[in-house]
């Protein structure tokens, strides 16, 4: 028996963990009266009474000072080195779960049987093997257990050879099979022996034994029978001993290639288990550490490591997971790391090469690096290193175990990383990132049960005023940026508590804390403010205003309450155009009733309810009437007179405005005709919606309802807003074209609130520019509404527009807006909206002159859409 399967078993102890705690309750006697005594100790006992039996059995051998046969003195060097080599050529395999040592020990053995005498056949053996014990440092009780045991198997060799031979007698045959006799038992003992040693350590002795005899007896009968051929072939003549060298070659052949496929498998075996014990969590953080763990573990280093990378490519470092040791460098732009990730496979790199291991403290020679992929590419990489004693190298086959590693790594981690990326899915909105209602609903109810009472908890609803416009113009991927860049606005105004989610396709909400009401406020009015500001997608600059409603959450409602009221506040502040609004009983009271108004509106609508009132435009330059725009005006049977401020965007939302705007062309134009027919050549403003922009038929129904009543197109004008105008769709831009063809005039209304460019303006085939009336009512108020009201004109007029000014209310103003070359004015000055009859008696009545078939040139209004001095088209 060989001196290193002691040292293989000690470290080779997971591998048969299993035995030793299944066989530690049976304990052997010796283990147990022993236990108090540490296991080194205890074997240093163990070696003592070998050296002691060795002893007394030498003294018990008969004709102890004489050889078997006699031999020349260099005999003994050459079994000495004969020893030593067999020593160092050990061959350590696994067979059945056993580790097993195989060397040529024996044959030495069998030869100072036969040559030497027992004495020195000892010193022979035990010197021989010792050399080769000190040159790898082994531990004190080691060199003691293996000089009693050297001693003792070859005084045991030689109790019974020597018995064997006085029984058979000593014939060259009879001396072969007692050698094969005194080997083979030799070989047994000492097995038993070791088992013993080693048990001390890890205990289950008899299950050891046991199962080492049970498979291993076959090596010793191989062993001994090899050693007694190759003596039997020296008996009949010493050159006989090379036809020995090729059993033996083919012996250790086999054994090596069979040990090579057992390691083999070995590997796949642990690399089994290392799946089955990191593939068991979904979790990527424990996936990598139990990886990490059993990857050091596998190969035996002191320290490893798994280096996760930023997904954006540019080789941040994510996040380092049990370098303890290793000294990874945490710079996330390391060019080491990029050299390293380029590699397909493991790589070994020396720690000289590599400035990473730099530092002062590391000890690291070399470390082993494996890419870990999926399938973009590099996301990780496992590192190993830290085999910092010498001669402990890594190898080869640690190479392609590391790389093995690598890949059941990757694949458990990949699964992990998409467990998480799909539970992570279902909290989270998809486009902005964002908690989705599900987790927000969530965080409301923790918010709601960790509430402190000196603070306001809230949630706030943010809405997109007009996001379904910018969806239905833009295309989607222009809604998508926004709704991102909104969740980045909202995003940077977040308190640390507050949470931001998205509920609904332009739905976010916030759940938050203030110490005062007015904070409360002031923060959604922020929000509010934050999302209007100007946006630039696909190179247009939009404005898409919000509105937001606001809840307390206080303990006494239910569940799920304050979202629904804050829905319920943005709702009215939508409709009200309030920007913000906080949650009163009286406002969910009316809800219910605004739900009615939408059937009433319809209603309205079909049963020719609404009615059409017209406000006069004055011409400053002449002080003529030259027209007048139509407004919807509603009486509601039980509410009365609805206005159109809140109806109309009822109707936008809804889709009914189709059919409104339908209803004022067909009533407005009507209404025209009597004008016309009452001798007033007057125009005719209608206002459109962003909605008929993207309706097909509008140009050609517009046309119909001229023809109907014989009016000419020039005398129709049509309001868009700017805000309508900011979606450059494709389809809008050609119903603005088709409506130009149709020849009526187009107006830009309420200009100056929305962020339109001068270069898209002059693009578009429009006649007129309303300045809004927030504007002009603060004229003499407000420099900067003077200034603006002033510029606009200006503007209007280098474009070659006709300029209006809305919401004229006294004639200071409209003073001024002549002053400043103003082109016509409109406003409670010069007349409210009038039902038709009125405006007619008004027509009749008033001092200002009108556009009477006779006198004044009024070729300006009446063009067809082209600027300014266009021919006129009168009839
Ligand atoms: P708008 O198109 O800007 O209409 C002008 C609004 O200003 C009208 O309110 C008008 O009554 C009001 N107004 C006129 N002169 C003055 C003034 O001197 N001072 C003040 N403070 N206000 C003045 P109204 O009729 O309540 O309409 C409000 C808005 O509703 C309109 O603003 C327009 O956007 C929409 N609207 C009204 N009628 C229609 C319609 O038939 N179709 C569509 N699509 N929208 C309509
Ligand atoms: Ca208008
Ligand atoms: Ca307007």
């Amino acid at each position: 028996m060989a001196f290193l399967p002691w040292e293989r078993r000690v470290t080779t102890t997971q591998l048969e963990l299993c035995t030793s705690e299944r066989s530690g309750r049976a304990g052997d006697r010796l283990a147990r009266s022993l236990k108090s005594v540490r296991p080194e100790r205890r074997v240093g006992l163990l070696a003592l009474v070998l050296i002691v039996v060795s002893g007394a059995l030498l003294l018990a051998l008969p004709d102890v000072t004489e050889s078997t046969r006699l031999s020349p003195a260099w005999l003994i060097v050459v079994l000495l080195v004969a020893f030593a080599t067999t020593e160092v050529t050990v061959f350590k395999f696994t067979f059945r779960r056993e580790s097993m040592a195989f060397s040529l020990s024996e044959i030495p053995l069998a030869f100072s049987l036969v040559y030497l005498a027992p004495g020195p056949a000892i010193a022979v053996r035990v010197v021989g093997a010792i050399t080769i014990v000190l040159l790898i440092r082994v531990p004190l009780f080691k060199v003691a257990l293996n000089i009693g045991l050297f001693a003792f198997e070859v005084v045991l060799a030689f109790t019974v050879f020597r018995g064997v031979v006085r029984i058979l007698g000593s014939s060259d045959t009879q001396l072969v099979v007692a050698a094969i006799a005194a080997t083979a038992v030799c070989a047994l003992v000492s097995s038993i022996i070791v088992s013993l040693a080693i048990s001390q350590f890890e205990g289950g002795f008899r299950s050891r034994v046991s199962s080492e005899l049970s498979v291993a007896w076959w090596l010793f009968l191989v062993n001994a029978t090899l050693a007694g051929m190759v003596l039997g072939l020296e008996l009949i003549s010493p050159y006989l001993l090379l036809i020995s060298l090729v059993p033996i070659g083919l012996l250790w052949y086999i054994i090596k290639a069979y040990g090579a496929l057992e390691q083999r498998l070995r590997d796949l075996d642990a690399v089994h288990g290392f799946t089955g014990q990191v593939g068991l969590s979904l979790d990527p953080t424990e996936i990598i550490s139990a990886g990490v763990a059993r990857t050091a573990e596998i190969l035996r280093t002191d320290a490893a490591a798994v280096i996760l990378f930023n997904d954006d490519g540019c080789g941040a470092i994510l996040k380092i997971h049990g370098s303890d040791g290793l000294h990874l460098p945490t710079g996330a732009d390391d060019e080491n790391w990029r050299s390293l990730i380029m590699s397909e496979r493991a790589t070994l790199v020396s720690g000289v090469e590599l400035d990473l291991l730099k530092t002062s403290e590391s000890t690291v020679v070399e470390i082993m690096v494996a890419p870990i992929r999926d399938g973009s590419g590099v996301i990780g990489l496992l590192v190993v290193g830290g085999r910092t004693g010498a001669g402990k190298r890594f190898g080869n086959d640690d190479i392609i175990r590391l790389q093995n590693l690598a890949e059941q790594l990757t694949a458990s981690l990949r699964r992990g990383l998409l467990h998480q990326r799909i539970e992570r899915e279902a909290r989270h909105d998809r486009l902005t990132g964002l908690p989705n209602r599900l987790s927000f609903e969530r965080s409301v109810i923790d918010a709601g049960a960790t509430r402190s009472s000196d603070e306001l908890l809230f949630v706030i609803m943010v809405d997109l005023d007009r996001f379904k416009e910018v969806n239905d113009t833009l295309g989607h991927h222009a809604g998508d940026e926004l709704l991102i860049e909104v969740g980045e606005r909202l995003t940077a105004m977040l308190g640390p508590d507050d949470v931001l989610a998205r509920l609904a396709s332009d739905e976010f909400a916030i759940v938050g804390h203030r110490p005062t009401h007015a904070d409360m406020v002031e923060f959604a009015w922020s929000c509010v403010r934050n999302v209007g500001r100007p946006v630039t997608l696909d190179g247009l600059e939009i404005v898409v205003t919000a509105s937001a409603g606001v809840a307390l959450i206080d303990g006494d409602h239910e569940e799920g309450a304050p979202l629904r009221y804050a829905d319920i506040a943005m709702f009215n502040a939508k409709t009200q155009r309030l920007g913000v609004e906080v949650y009163r009983d009286e406002i969910d009271r009316r809800t219910p009733a605004r739900l009615a108004m939408l059937g009433d509106l319809r209603a309205a609508i079909e049963g020719g309810e609404l009615r059409v009132h017209l406000q006069p435009k004055l011409d400053l330059n002449s002080g003529t009437v030259v027209g007048a725009e139509a407004l919807v005006r509603w009486t509601h049977p039980v509410r009365g007179v609805v206005s159109p401020a809140q109806f109309v965007r009822v109707a936008e939302d809804t889709g009914l405005i189709k059919q409104l705007t339908d209803v004022m062309l067909h009533r407005g134009i009507g209404h025209l005709r009597e004008i016309h027919d009452r001798g007033y050549h007057l125009g005719l403003a209608v206002n459109l919606s962003t909605h008929d922009l993207l309706d097909t038929k509008l140009a050609q129904r517009v046309e119909q309802h001229l023809s109907a009543n014989r009016v000419d197109a020039s005398m129709l004008t049509l309001e868009i807003t700017e805000s309508s105008l900011l979606i450059d769709a494709p389809r809008a831009r050609a119903t603005i074209n088709e409506l130009h063809e149709v020849g009526v005039r187009l107006t830009i209304d309420d200009f100056g609130t929305g962020y339109s460019s001068l270069s898209y303006l002059r693009r578009l085939p429009v006649a007129e520019l309303k300045i809004d009336q927030s504007f002009v009512a603060n004229l003499l108020l407000d420099e900067q509404d003077e200034v603006i009201v002033r510029s606009t004109i200006d503007l209007g007029h280098n474009l070659g527009l006709v300029v209006v000014a809305e919401g004229v209310e006294n004639n200071e103003v409209l003073e001024r807006l002549r002053e400043f070359g103003c082109d016509i004015a409109q406003g409670y000055c010069i007349s409210r909206p009038l039902d038709p009859g009125h405006f007619n008696s008004w027509l009749e009545n008033t001092n200002l002159p009108s556009l009477k078939a006779d006198p004044l040139d009024f070729s300006r209004w009446v063009d067809s859409g082209e600027p300014a001095e266009a021919a006129p088209s009168l009839d």
